[in-house]
């Protein structure tokens, strides 16, 4: 079945369209957006391996020539330096802004692919081809674009929109079950922000998701991207409501920070306990019911995520240590963070000022 999400923007809008096989009749796709005879495509050297070529044949069929530019796997392409390099190869090649560059691959490729293509003459049209799952339900949609300083992920960056986004589930096959449920987490999110019929929905088709049942698995990625193109849609600059797709990482991101950033936990893994400690938070807060976090936890850990702290990968970590990150990661002023936490499932909301000394303490109960 193929899904499709319109992101309706204050100046233009696009179509995300979801569903196994949609490589195939990329050609298709894109051969209204340029009037070029190629297509720009970047990708990483293991997506590249396994789906340059189908994409090729796809284009050649539509009379587009493919020149392709792979980057090495790892957040080490979202380096200024590669942005350069990218840029350099645009620009030798005679890229212009009728040009189309399409990235293909997760959100790494895809976070580097948009910042060239934002920056290319001013901003050359720009497709997304997500290859993780959490690409197609998350880095894909919304429009920001990134690549990492010294200093900090993420710090270079644009908002800069695609023309079109093609989400072929299909290409998830490859993917590595760890990266598998680390999309899968950010999946759930969306349940647990706004979309409480949506976590009886994945309670009930969840294992079909993580296990890649592709009718189960295009119906969560489009409910997942329509569920962000709407938050997104109502605040593309992050000033509000953008900050709730935030649930979970504040928490996640200094579990990430603590580990330092490295491979041995995951996106996607750390924002699965960061949610799980946001709902006990808010229940230990008196918002929530604590049977409610229960039920998220539970259904976290049937996929296979890891909700306890004291489980999480790439520990031991400290409630001191994680309470730094997060006040590096926000800047809180006089012990206050924002922090988003929920009032039930599916009621999430931000709160401006959690106390951060009690946050503490909460998490030193957690251990
Ligand atoms: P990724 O791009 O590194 O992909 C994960 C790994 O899977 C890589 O080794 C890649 O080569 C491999 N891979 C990709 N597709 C595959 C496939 N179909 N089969 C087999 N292997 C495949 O990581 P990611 O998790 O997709 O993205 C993480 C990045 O996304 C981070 O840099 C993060 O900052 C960024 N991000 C951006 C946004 C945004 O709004 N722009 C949101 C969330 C995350
Ligand atoms: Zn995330």
């Amino acid at each position: 079945a193929l899904h499709l999400v319109r992101v309706d923007l204050d100046d233009r809008s696009y179509d995300i369209r979801i569903g196994a096989g949609l490589i195939e009749g990329a050609g298709t796709a894109l051969a209204p957006l340029t009037r070029q005879p190629r297509v720009f495509v970047l990708t990483d050297g293991t997506v590249g391996g396994l789906y340059a070529g189908d994409l090729e044949k796809s284009l050649s069929g539509a009379g587009l020539d493919m020149r392709l530019k792979a980057v090495s796997p790892g957040e080490g392409a979202k380096s200024w330096a590669i942005l350069g390099e990218v840029l350099d190869w645009l620009l030798s090649e005679g890229a212009g802004r009728d040009d189309v560059l399409v990235a293909l691959g997760g959100g790494i490729v895809g976070d580097l692919t948009g910042l060239a293509a934002s920056l290319m003459k001013r901003g050359m049209t720009f497709v997304q081809m997500p290859t993780t799952l959490l690409a197609q339900v998350d880095s894909s949609v919304g429009g920001k674009t990134a690549v990492n300083a010294t200093q900090g992920k993420n710090l270079i960056g644009a908002f800069y929109q695609p023309a079109l986004v093609l989400a072929d589930t299909g290409l998830l096959a490859t993917l590595p079950t760890r990266e598998r449920l680390a999309g899968y987490a950010e999946i759930v999110k969306y349940a647990l922000i706004d979309d409480p019929a949506f976590l009886d929905w994945l309670e009930k088709h969840g294992l079909d998701v993580v296990a890649l049942k592709q009718d189960a698995l295009a119906e969560a990625v489009a409910i997942s991207c329509r569920a962000k193109a709407r938050i997104v849609s109502q605040d593309e600059r992050e000033s509000g409501v953008r900050a709730l797709l935030n649930l979970g990482h504040t928490f996640g991101h200094a579990l990430e920070a603590v580990n330092g950033f490295q491979s041995s936990l995951l996106h996607g893994e750390a924002v699965a306990s960061g949610m799980a400690l946001a709902l006990r938070y808010s229940a230990r807060l008196g918002l929530m019911d604590i049977t409610d976090a229960c039920r998220a936890e539970a259904l976290l850990e049937k996929a296979g995520l890891v909700t306890q702290l004291t489980r999480v990968p790439g520990g031991p970590y400290t409630s001191s240590a994680l309470v730094e990150a997060m006040k590096q990661d926000k800047k809180g002023r006089a012990g206050k963070i924002p922090l988003i936490l929920a009032r039930g499932l599916g009621q999430a909301f931000i709160l401006p000022d959690a106390d951060l000394a009690d946050v503490g303490e909460f998490l030193e109960g957690e251990l």
